[in-house]
């Protein structure tokens, strides 16, 4: 195995080791988390992570087909009755309503709702189409508004607080190459989470938000255009290629994992973090501050 790589696999079996041994200790039971893009690779590893705590997760999803494989999954290992599917484009004001009832009824309330469906996508400012700009508005900026307000006014409704998680991006910090649209909505969502959690600290709901730098393995957002764009722009022909540019480049020189995102994930869900509202991760192994382009 590569150093790194074993380094990581001794890191978590020592973790879920830990894990393991103070069930008591689990810092989610009795929990109920809501994850939208919940089917894809940080929402499954936000999922799996939650549950590992001890929380109930609904998965919330536009792709029916990994929606219920993803059920499947968690289900095995953590029990059928502990998650939930529902599909609903974040877009749409009337599905991320009903979601939410359905969310509500499912297990009784909600605690912790992750906003992180997400797109990525490649054009040059001049190249950029008013639809495609829009899209990225759509689901990054009004897909993140939507879940968050409907979020919000249920655990307003509950009067018991909860956490809300955006799942931003280094992109929503720095203006990254070819991405003006996606950098733009990414932006946003750091001050919705401040508004957020400006209104919400009167009712104990906390907003925060995590910023991964790329994660390229387990994410679906890189196979496609925008990962072969990403790695044409620095002569590499695999994503493995160029997550080991992305590595050496970072600070730590370590790559990003959804694992390690999904760390981040749990911090702001639990009262471990009752302290902190309208703050940032960024995990990024450093990248947002090496400057090394
Ligand atoms: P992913 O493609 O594996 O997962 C995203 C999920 O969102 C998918 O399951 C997809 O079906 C779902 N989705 C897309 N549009 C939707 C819509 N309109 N309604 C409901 N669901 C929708 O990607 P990921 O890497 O897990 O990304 C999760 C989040 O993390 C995104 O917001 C992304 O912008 C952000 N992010 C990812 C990276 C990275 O390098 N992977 C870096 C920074 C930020």
């Amino acid at each position: 195995l590569p150093e790194q790589e074993a380094f990581d696999i001794e890191y978590w079996l020592l973790e879920e080791a830990k894990l393991q041994r103070m069930p008591k200790a689990r810092a989610m039971a009795g929990k109920i988390a809501f994850i939208t893009g919940g089917a894809g690779g940080i929402g499954m590893a936000s999922a799996r992570r939650l549950m590992q705590d001890g929380a109930c997760v609904m998965i919330c999803d536009i792709d029916r087909e990994v929606l219920e494989t993803s059920r499947q999954e968690l289900a095995k290992t953590y029990g059928a009755d502990n998650v939930g599917t529902v599909w609903a484009d974040v877009t749409k004001e009337d599905a991320i309503i009903a979601a939410f009832r359905e969310t509500a009824a499912a297990f009784g309330g909600l605690d912790v709702c992750v906003c992180n469906a997400g797109i990525a996508s490649a054009a040059p400012l001049e190249d950029t189409s008013l639809a495609l700009w829009q899209k990225n508005i759509d689901i990054l900026s009004t897909g993140y508004f939507l879940t968050s307000r409907e979020a919000f006014r249920l655990m307003k409704d509950q009067a018991i607080g909860g956490s809300i998680i955006m799942v931003a991006s280094k992109n929503a910090l720095v203006a990254s190459p070819g991405a003006a649209a996606y950098c733009t909505a990414k932006a946003s969502e750091l001050h919705l989470s401040r508004c957020v959690a400006l209104e919400g600290a009167p009712l104990g709901i906390r907003s925060n938000v995590v910023n991964p730098d790329a994660v390229l393995r387990g994410s679906r957002i890189w196979k496609g255009e925008w990962g072969d764009q990403r790695a044409a722009s620095y002569q590499k022909s695999s994503l493995e290629e160029l997550d080991e540019v992305y590595r050496q480049r970072s600070l730590l020189k370590r790559s990003v994992y959804p694992e390690d995102i999904a760390e981040g994930i749990a911090f702001f869900a639990s009262e471990i973090s009752a302290k902190s509202t309208g703050n940032i991760i960024n995990i990024d192994a450093g990248n947002a501050n090496a400057f090394t382009r």
